[in-house]
């Protein structure tokens, strides 16, 4: 087995390099309604507010940033029916290659519109029949196109560490720091800066709990494998963390914690109503986990990452609703 070159926070610096003045440097908002609840300072990182509404941008740009000329020539694949597959077609859009991305039948038809508005191929399979990977594997044998995948590339982890790179530069050294988990590039990054710029800060990982495998995998030590799990966070419907996500969370990460749909329903409802901030489930993760952990945050310092803002409006309206007449 050939041992793998896990990224660096060198290789964080170097993307905020490449992604600058291409990427958003995104706010960091405070609540002073959140201050008083959590007798804490608390610290959002708003990347609901980044380019196509998701961190995934930071890694996508970075790693098609890295191409050599045959690689740009030829252009990138990518299969996703999320965030990534937007921020693969707007970095290769802006980077002057040819992408593919290759999307489920039933992907909702805003997220395929969103996709080809960007200049993108794409290329529709049956979830149910087709093997996405294989299809992606005959795509970039055949026409020399180079597969990103949506986390586990040193590249994409390197990028995706920039947001908390930025969070630390900003504001300093925390105590705490909640960061969403689904196969891990967001959290592995975040591991990456956070141990480089507050060493001390205790970080956690916060996927749904109706898809525990990174919380399995963080505490038996092997990488769990799980059938997709039925969750409102599609972002983090992962069933598995990945060979380079999983030794940087497993070495640099304090502990994974879970969260239900009911409380990701009610955060929404408090970032809307409170923040002016539109969220998207799985962008919910992290405060969820931190409003749970309240007590022993009482006077501490926190960082909660908020990774993405798309939800469709009338998506939205139907879960603040449904918890409104579940009670
Ligand atoms: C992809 C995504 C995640 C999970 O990121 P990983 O790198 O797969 O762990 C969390 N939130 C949002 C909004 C996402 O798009």
């Amino acid at each position: 087995m050939n041992t793998l070159t896990l990224p660096t926070f060198d290789d964080v610096v170097a993307a905020a390099a490449r992604i600058e003045g291409h990427a958003h440097r995104t706010p960091v908002m405070t609540s002073r309604t959140v201050n008083e609840a959590f007798g804490a300072e608390v610290f959002f990182k708003c990347e609901n507010l980044q380019r196509i509404g998701a961190f995934k941008f930071r890694g996508a740009f970075n790693a098609l940033s890295k191409f050599d000329a045959a690689q740009r020539r030829a252009g990138v694949v990518a299969f996703s029916s999320g965030n990534h597959a937007q921020a693969i077609a707007l970095s290769a859009k802006l980077l002057e290659m040819p992408a593919t991305i290759v999307m489920p039948h039933d992907a909702p038809a805003a997220k395929v519109a969103a996709t080809c508005g960007y200049g993108a191929n794409v290329v529709i399979y049956d979830r149910y029949k087709d093997d996405r990977e294989q299809i992606g594997r005959d795509l970039a044998d055949k026409h020399g196109l180079t597969l990103i995948p949506p986390y586990d590339h040193p590249d994409v982890i390197a990028g995706q560490g920039t947001a908390a790179k930025e969070l630390f530069d900003e504001v300093g050294p925390l105590d705490a720091f909640f960061v969403q988990l689904g196969g891990g590039g967001l959290l592995s990054g975040s591991a990456l800066s956070t141990r480089a710029l507050s060493p001390d800060c205790r970080l956690y990982g916060v996927e749904p709990e109706a898809g525990n495998d990174g919380q399995q995998s963080f505490r038996t030590g092997a990488i769990v494998h799980i059938d997709t799990p039925k969750t409102i966070a599609d972002g983090a419907q992962t069933q598995h963390l990945g060979h380079y996500t999983f030794p940087v969370i497993r070495r640099d990460v304090d502990d994974v914690l879970t969260a239900s749909d009911a409380e990701l329903v009610d955060c929404m409802g408090f970032f809307a109503s409170r923040m002016k901030l539109l969220v998207e489930p799985t962008g919910c993760l992290a405060f969820a986990a931190a409003r749970q952990m309240k007590a022993q945050l009482q006077g501490k310092r926190i960082g909660v990452m908020i990774s993405g803002g798309n939800v469709d409006l009338a998506r939205f309206s139907e879960l603040l609703a449904n918890a409104a007449t579940a009670g």
